[in-house]
C-alpha cells in the first residue's frame, strides 16, 4: 500500500501566497517584494557600474561556484577583477572528463574536480535550501536567468542534474566577459606574492606573475597544491573533522519499493538520507550523504595513482541504479600529525591504498555489502555504474578500521529503515574522501586571512562551505564585502 500525507493551504492573492509559503514547514522562503527589487533578473537590472578605485585589481582564484558567483558580483559593480582557473572551459573539460572515465587518461588539471563550474559540474547539482530570499535569492535568480529551470525558485529540494549545469556554465561566462571580467582558463596559481606581509599578487603556473588585491583563493576541496602554497605565505589554517566512507549503490526499483512500497510507475525516483548514531564508543557516527536517485558513481580523482569515487546524476535520473555516500566521522585525532595538511595526509593514503586494491588503473575496489558484514573478501560484485569498473576485494584493506566498524553498524541500522539496503544488491565502492576539506583557513568577519591581509579564502577548500549553493553564498559575500569597502554607493 502506498501513503502519502498532503496539506492544502488555500490563500487569496499574493499576498496570501507569501504568507502559506513562509510558513509551510517543508517549502521554500519566497523572494519579497523587497528582494525582488534588490535582486532584480540580470536583464532586467542596469549594471550599476561605479569608479571602482585605480590600484584595486581584485584576482578570484577558482571558478567553482565560490569564485564564479564572487566574480559575477563584483563584475556588476564594474571591478576590474581577473578570474583565473586552472582547468578548461566546460566544453573542453567534458572532453577531458570522458577520457579519464572511459580511458583512465587523467588531466591533472581539468577533470571531474578541476576546471570551469568546479567540482560542482560534475555533480547531482542538487541545490537543497529552503530559502530563495537575500543574498540566495541574488544567486538563485542568477542561476535562473542563466539557464536554471524557474522551478527551482519554488521547490525546497531543486535537483539541476550535471547535463543543465553544463549549459548555465557557458551562458555565465558571457556574462562575466560582458561585464569586463578577465578570465583565464589553464592558468594554475602556483604561489602568492607577499610584500610587507600582504598579499599582493600571484605567481602562476609559467612562472610569470600577475599583480593585484585582494586575492580571493576559492579552490575547493581537492586543490592541496594550492593549501601548501597558502600556508607557505602565511595563511594560518586549523585542522577541521571531516567524514570518509564509500559509495554504496542499489538498483533504483528496490529504493522505490521499499520508500513508496510499490514500483514508482510515474512518481519520481525515490531518495533517502539516514543517520546512524550507536552509543557512545560502540562505533563512530555515520550517516548517507550526496544521494544520487537513478544515478552514477564516478571516478572523482585528479591525482594520478589515487582513486577516488563520487556520485551524480542526469537531470532526467534515469539511470537503473541509485547510489549514495554512506560516510562515518573521521577527527583530527585520525590524523598523522598536527599540522593543518595532515588530514589531507590521512585522505591521501587512502586513495592510494585503493590505487593498489584497484589493481593500479583506476579501478575502484567494491565489496558486496553482505560479505563485508560475513568478514569475507568479495569475489564477485554484479553490475555497477562505476565506468572505469571495480575490482572485487576486501574493504578492510582500503579503511581504518574504526571506519569499518562505523560503516558496519551503520549499514546494520540502515537496513532496518530502509528495507534490502544491506541486502545481497547492494555493493559497496571505496572510497569516499572527498566530503569536503580537512582544515579550515583562519579569517576575520571581512573573509580576510587573520595571518595573511590581502588574501581572502573562501568557499570549500577554505573549509567555510559543503555544497554548491554554501560555497555560492560564501563567494558573493566576500565580493560584498569589497563592493561595500571600495563602492559603498553600490552595496
Ligand atoms: C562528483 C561530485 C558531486 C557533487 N554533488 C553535489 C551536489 O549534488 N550538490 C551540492 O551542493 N554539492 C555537490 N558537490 C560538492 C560541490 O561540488 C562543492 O561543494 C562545490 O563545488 C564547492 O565549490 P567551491 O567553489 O568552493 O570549490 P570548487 O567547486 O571545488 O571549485 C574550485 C575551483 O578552483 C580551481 N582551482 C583549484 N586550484 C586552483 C589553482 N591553484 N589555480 C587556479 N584554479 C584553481 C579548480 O579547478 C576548481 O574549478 C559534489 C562534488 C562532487 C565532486
Amino acid at each position: 500500500m502506498w501513503l502519502a500525507n498532503y496539506r492544502v493551504d488555500l490563500c487569496d492573492g499574493a499576498a496570501g501566497e507569501a504568507a502559506v509559503l513562509s510558513r509551510a514547514p517543508h517549502g521554500v522562503r519566497a523572494l519579497s517584494d523587497r528582494d525582488e527589487r534588490r535582486y532584480a533578473l540580470v536583464e532586467e537590472a542596469p549594471v550599476r557600474r561605479a569608479a571602482w578605485p585605480g590600484d584595486q585589481r581584485p584576482i578570484v582564484v577558482g571558478a567553482g561556484p565560490g569564485g564564479l558567483f564572487a566574480a559575477l558580483r563584483l563584475g556588476e559593480a564594474g571591478a576590474p577583477v581577473v578570474l583565473l582557473e586552472r582547468g578548461e572551459p566546460v566544453e573542453r573539460r567534458h572532453h577531458d572528463v570522458r577520457a579519464f572515465w572511459r580511458r583512465g587518461e587523467l588531466d591533472r588539471d581539468s577533470n571531474v574536480v578541476f576546471g570551469e563550474g568546479g567540482a560542482g559540474a560534475f555533480s547531482d547539482g542538487k541545490i537543497y535550501t529552503r530559502r530563495r530570499d537575500g543574498d540566495l535569492g541574488w544567486i538563485f535568480r542568477r542561476l535562473v536567468d542563466h539557464g536554471a529551470d524557474p522551478q527551482v525558485l519554488e521547490e525546497g529540494w531543486a535537483h539541476l542534474g550535471t547535463d543543465r549545469i553544463r549549459e548555465i556554465l557557458p551562458r555565465l561566462r558571457q556574462r562575466l566577459v560582458d561585464l569586463g571580467v578577465d578570465v583565464r582558463f589553464r592558468t594554475r596559481v602556483d604561489a602568492f606574492l607577499v610584500e610587507a606581509g600582504r598579499c599582493v599578487g600571484v605567481r602562476l603556473g609559467d612562472g610569470s606573475e600577475l599583480r593585484g588585491a585582494p586575492v580571493i583563493v576559492a579552490t575547493g576541496h581537492s586543490a592541496r597544491d594550492t593549501w601548501a602554497a597558502m600556508l607557505d605565505a602565511g595563511a594560518a589554517a586549523e585542522q577541521r573533522p571531516i567524514h570518509i566512507g564509500a559509495r554504496i549503490e542499489h538498483p533504483q526499483r528496490l529504493i522505490d519499493l521499499a520508500r513508496y512500497g510499490r514500483a514508482r510507475g510515474d512518481l519520481p525516483p525515490a531518495s533517502y538520507r539516514l543517520t546512524s548514531r550507536p552509543p557512545q564508543g560502540k562505533a563512530r557516527p555515520a550517516h548517507t550523504f550526496c544521494m544520487c536517485p537513478g544515478g552514477t558513481v564516478v571516478a572523482a580523482s585528479n591525482l594520478p595513482e589515487r582513486v577516488v569515487v563520487n556520485g551524480m546524476s542526469y537531470s532526467g535520473r534515469r539511470s537503473s541504479l541509485a547510489n549514495a555516500a554512506v560516510v562515518v566521522q573521521v577527527t583530527p585525532a585520525d590524523y598523522p600529525g598536527s599540522d593543518p595538511l595532515a588530514g589531507a595526509r590521512f585522505q591521501d593514503a587512502i586513495e592510494a591504498r585503493a590505487f593498489c586494491c584497484g589493481g593500479k588503473g583506476f579501478k575502484a575496489p567494491a565489496q558486496r555489502v553482505e560479505d563485508l558484514l560475513a568478514g569475507r573478501a568479495s569475489t564477485s560484485v554484479g553490475r555497477v555504474s562505476y565506468t572505469l569498473g571495480v575490482r572485487p576485494a576486501d574493504l578492510r584493506d582500503v579503511l581504518p578500521e574504526p571506519l569499518i566498524d562505523g560503516m558496519i553498524a551503520a549499514l546494520r541500522h540502515f537496513d532496518r529503515r530502509l528495507h534490502g539496503f544491506a541486502g545481497p544488491d547492494a555493493v559497496l565502492i571505496a572510497p569516499e574522501t572527498r566530503t569536503t576539506a580537512p582544515l579550515r583557513f583562519l579569517r576575520s568577519p571581512e573573509r580576510e586571512s587573520t595571518t595573511l591581509p590581502g588574501l581572502m579564502p573562501i568557499g570549500e577548500g577554505a573549509g567555510y562551505a559543503g555544497g554548491i549553493v554554501s560555497a555560492a553564498l560564501d563567494g558573493y559575500r566576500a565580493a560584498q564585502v569589497l563592493v561595500e569597502r571600495f563602492c559603498p554607493r553600490l552595496a
